[in-house]
């Protein structure tokens, strides 16, 4: 921390820590440590980059509300802020994700859990192991837990779900002070029928599945084994949901045959499904998908999500109400002091946040690290302590001390995947600038912070941090 102390109407005052960066010929953004941010001119920023701002009573407060200078009277707010931007370490939720089976009816192109086929044997969870996942998972010391059934296709094995909830509801039973929170199942659908879903519905189940957007696209890159296409079959399920007012999630993945179709076909497909939700999330190079085909760049895939942000905004004019997920994360960081999701804070949710069960009684970090070695903290035979131990170095990943991100002028803002980094760079400490997420995020914060200078921007971006579907 730089100290200067200065006195002004009888107020002594400290620069705080503080990065910067030119947005445009009018703009300079300056960032501080607890998250607090703010853009000077070339004159405002001159003043105090050499600490003559002083006799300008407008600048001076403006600094001291967002805890650029530190005084008497903002140091337990700026305090107060760092420290709930990691609130997220002291939680008591954690998401406990069960891969009941890898085997998978389709053969999705990007498949990051490499499924096998229906008739494989030997990738389904059996007897001994889904018990053991649920007195491991009823011992964790978090109160609200989360539980999601992912795989391969975890309808494959919809008696194994129904014998685990069995079993985690007796389980829990013994917890006065613990309980189940939500359970969901992710589900590509081409296995549902009226039975699985009539429990679902009275189990109050959620239910989350793929759906790539036009059926072209969806059709090659989500399809069975000989070939054909899964769209008609996602679009039959999730109109009998919505005919029973069951909300199905939707989720595409952005391959470099997304880009093809572009952001305003596939935001139309998920209207037309009567979503209110978009996340454009771009494809991760793990399991099937580690291949140049379907790997996008991240330039490419920041052109596609500007391109998704501009549609939304003009549909927003027009009195819509659709917004994008991605971009309602990360302006929370940018607008409030919490992080709510755990993919899009540092450290990430690897671990801390989440922990994900394989069928052999596995035990990995998150779910996107299911399938790397690696990224393996222990095993439902383990204890939770040590379990919970075998983290520590994930918890390291925070951005004070990740190299050249504990400089950036987006550092209280930003994320980066534990597991994309492993996958880039063999190792959880990625080689920042060269990094997908640090190329990425740069754009994006860059376009969100200029954008927010625009009246009609700043008026949909606020509306969209408060959005709860
Ligand atoms: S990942 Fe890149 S953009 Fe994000 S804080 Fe680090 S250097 Fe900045
Ligand atoms: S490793 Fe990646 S996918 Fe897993 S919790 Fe962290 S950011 Fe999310």
């Amino acid at each position: 921390m730089q100290i200067c102390p200065q006195v002004k109407d009888e107020k002594v005052y400290s620069l705080n820590e503080y990065f910067s960066k030119r947005l445009n010929e009018n703009k300079i953004l300056v960032t501080t440590r607890h998250g607090c941010w703010l853009m000077l001119d070339d004159d405002e920023y001159g003043q105090l980059i050499h600490n003559t701002f002083s006799e300008n009573k407008t600048l001076f407060d403006t600094l001291e509300n967002t805890g650029i200078i530190i005084t008497k009277q903002n140091v337990k707010q700026i305090v107060n802020r760092y420290s709930a931007n990691y609130l997220f370490l002291k939680t008591k939720n954690i998401l406990c994700t069960i891969n009941i089976t890898n085997r998978c009816p389709l053969r999705c192109t990007y498949c990051l859990a490499s499924a096998n086929p229906p008739d494989f044997t030997g990738s389904d969870m059996d007897e001994d192991i889904l018990k053991s996942t649920s007195e491991f998972i009823s011992e964790l010391p978090f109160e609200k837990i989360s539980i999601e059934f992912q795989g391969g296709e975890p309808l494959v094995r919809f008696d194994q779900i129904q014998q685990f909830l069995t079993n985690i509801d007796t389980r829990m039973a013994n917890f006065k002070n613990k309980r189940i929170i939500s359970r969901r199942i992710v589900t590509n659908l081409v296995l549902m029928d009226e039975d699985i879903a009539k429990y679902i519905m009275q189990e109050k189940i959620g239910i989350c599945s793929s759906f790539d957007g036009p059926k072209e696209l969806h059709d090659q890159q989500r399809k069975y084994l000989d070939g054909a296409g899964s769209y008609d079959i996602v679009v039959k399920w999730v109109d009998y949901f919505k005919e029973r007012r069951k909300r199905v999630n939707l989720l595409p993945t952005i391959t470099r045959l997304s880009l093809q179709y572009g952001a305003k076909s596939i935001i139309d497909e998920y209207i037309k499904m009567g979503c209110d939700v978009f996340l454009s999330r771009p494809v991760n190079p793990i399991g099937r998908a580690n291949n140049k085909k379907d790997i996008i760049k991240a330039e490419d895939f920041f052109e596609f999500w500007k391109d998704a942000i501009e549609y939304l905004i003009t549909l927003s004019e027009k009195g819509s109400e659709v917004y994008d997920a991605m971009a309602q994360r990360m302006l929370r960081n940018m607008l409030t002091p919490y992080r709510p999701y755990m993919c899009m804070r540092r450290p990430c949710g690897a671990g801390i946040s989440q922990l994900s069960f394989t069928c052999d009684g596995s035990i990995h970090a998150c779910d996107l690290s299911k399938s790397i070695p690696e990224f393996k903290i222990g095993t439902v035979n383990n204890s939770c302590q040590e379990v919970l131990l075998n983290t520590l170095e994930l918890r390291t990943r925070s951005t004070e001390f990740y190299p050249l991100c504990d400089t950036c002028v987006f550092s209280p803002y930003c994320h980066s995947c534990a597991c994309r980094t492993f996958s880039d760079f063999k190792s959880i400490v990625g080689q920042t600038p060269k990094s997908f997420d640090c190329k990425l995020n740069k754009m994006m914060f860059t376009y969100l912070f200029e954008k927010m200078n625009d009246a009609k921007y700043r008026k949909v971006f606020e509306n969209w941090v408060y959005m709860k579907r």
